[in-house]
């Protein structure tokens, strides 16, 4: 094997690189995993993820894990409603019987981000993870790569995959290509114990999630297991408007008055969302990574994930690119039709640019779509074809 010997660096512990961490131990290789999260317990934000048949979930099975995940995923989190900004339901799945299950391809089950990192994290060998290790940098030292932690300590690797996420510090390495602004931004929330901080959006979004549009903005809800929901609202805005709002968004105040004011035309029933101050909020303009990007293979480095190809949340995608990712590069690094790294590496990130490259499309013009006066009705179709199959 084209890794017998070798020492494989993984930088970031997300979905990604978890999961490529499982798959190569699988196959004999010495793989670490450096995590900038101090440890374990270190809250997993963010909204649920769904997984898809085709992509996540078959990197999860080809990894000998969907059994757990069958243990932790949520039922029902999948259903959607969809809404106008007037809080009128329009299609709701909760009418719906479950036609779709496992092996289907429209089917999407959720999971919450805890759970999941918890369940890749229990399937690797002890002591795979050195945690409290945020990668500052790293040289070429010999056939591979000095690696550069901020608690001071360093590593080396003879190959380093770079899965660190939107920030990637490995990225500028492999390609000098900067993601692009894409004009909308984004703020994330969370409403701790929402049947008590925010009653009637719990009851509105009934275990499940909702896409509230109105034409020109959004606010996207999912419920989680911990009795949380965590939402993020979506609408045009320039590129430096976090900065120039001047609004801090730790101040639950502040937010509640950015919301009434620019989701005036919105029912008042949303605010609900950010008037409580057992909740956290975090703006995002969404950023995105050249849809024809290319470089030149190299024999010890590449990337996976958010960290190759960042991409707005709007097809539901990231997370599951990033574990397809983590499984074609596993299968080209262990592959006999290879006799070098590079070549293993070039084909894996030609195919991985082609298949990020098709869902980036899908991002944005799902995107520009669910935030046009024809969102509704873009939606509706969207949830059709889960609907009647
Ligand atoms: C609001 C929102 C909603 C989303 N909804 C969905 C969805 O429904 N479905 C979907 O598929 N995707 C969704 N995504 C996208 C999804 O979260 C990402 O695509 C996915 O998490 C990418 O996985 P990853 O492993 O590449 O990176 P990440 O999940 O970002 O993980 C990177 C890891 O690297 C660590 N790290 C970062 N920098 C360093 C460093 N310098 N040194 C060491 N470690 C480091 C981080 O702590 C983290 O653990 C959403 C994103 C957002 C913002």
């Amino acid at each position: 094997m084209l890794l017998t010997g070798k020492k494989t660096a993984i930088i970031g512990g997300g979905p990604g690189g978890l999961t490529l961490a499982r798959l190569l131990q699988q196959r004999g290789a010495e793989v670490t995993v450096f995590e900038r999260d101090t440890d374990r317990t270190a809250r997993q934000q963010g909204a649920t993820l769904d997984l898809h048949d085709e992509s996540g979930l078959r990197a999860l099975t080809e990894a000998g894990l969907l059994a757990a995940f069958q243990q932790h995923y949520r039922p029902g989190a999948d259903k959607i409603r969809l809404t106008d900004g007037q809080a009128n339901i329009l299609y709701d799945q909760h009418q719906e019987t479950d036609a779709a299950t496992f092996g289907h391809e429209h089917f999407r089950p959720e999971i919450d981000r805890g759970p999941l990192r918890d369940l890749l994290l229990d399937s690797l060998q002890p002591d795979t993870i050195v945690w409290d290790s945020q990668l500052l940098g790293l040289e070429p030292l010999a056939e591979g790569w000095q690696l550069r932690f901020r608690n001071g300590t360093t590593a080396y690797a003879d190959l380093v995959v770079g899965a660190d996420g939107a920030n990637s510090k490995v990225r500028p390495l492999v390609t000098p290509t900067q993601p692009f602004f894409t004009g909308f931004t984004v703020v994330e929330g969370n409403v701790y114990e929402a049947v008590r901080h925010a009653p009637a959006m719990a009851a509105l979004v009934q275990g499940g999630k909702v896409f509230a549009l109105d034409g020109k903005q959004s606010i996207i809800i999912s419920a989680k297991g911990d009795g949380s929901i965590s939402f993020y609202t979506g609408q045009r805005t320039s590129e430096a408007w976090v900065q120039e709002s001047g609004i801090n968004f730790q101040n639950p105040q502040q937010v509640a008055q950015w919301f009434a004011h620019d989701f005036a035309d919105w029912h008042p029933i949303w605010r609900e969302l950010v008037a409580t101050d057992q909740a956290y909020f975090v703006p995002r303009p969404q950023y995105c990574m050249p849809l024809n990007q290319h470089w030149d293979a190299q024999p010890n480095l590449t990337l996976l994930g958010d960290a190759a190809h960042l991409m707005p949340p709007y097809a539901g995608e990231g997370v599951n690119m990033a574990m397809l990712d983590a499984l074609e590069l596993s299968n080209c690094l262990t592959s006999p039709a290879f006799s070098s790294t590079r070549e293993a590496i070039a084909q894996y990130e030609t195919e991985m640019r082609r298949r990020a490259a098709e869902a980036a499309h899908m991002s944005i013009v799902s995107m520009e779509e669910l935030h046009s006066p024809n969102g509704i009705a873009w939606m509706s179709q969207v949830v059709s074809p889960i609907l009647s199959n």
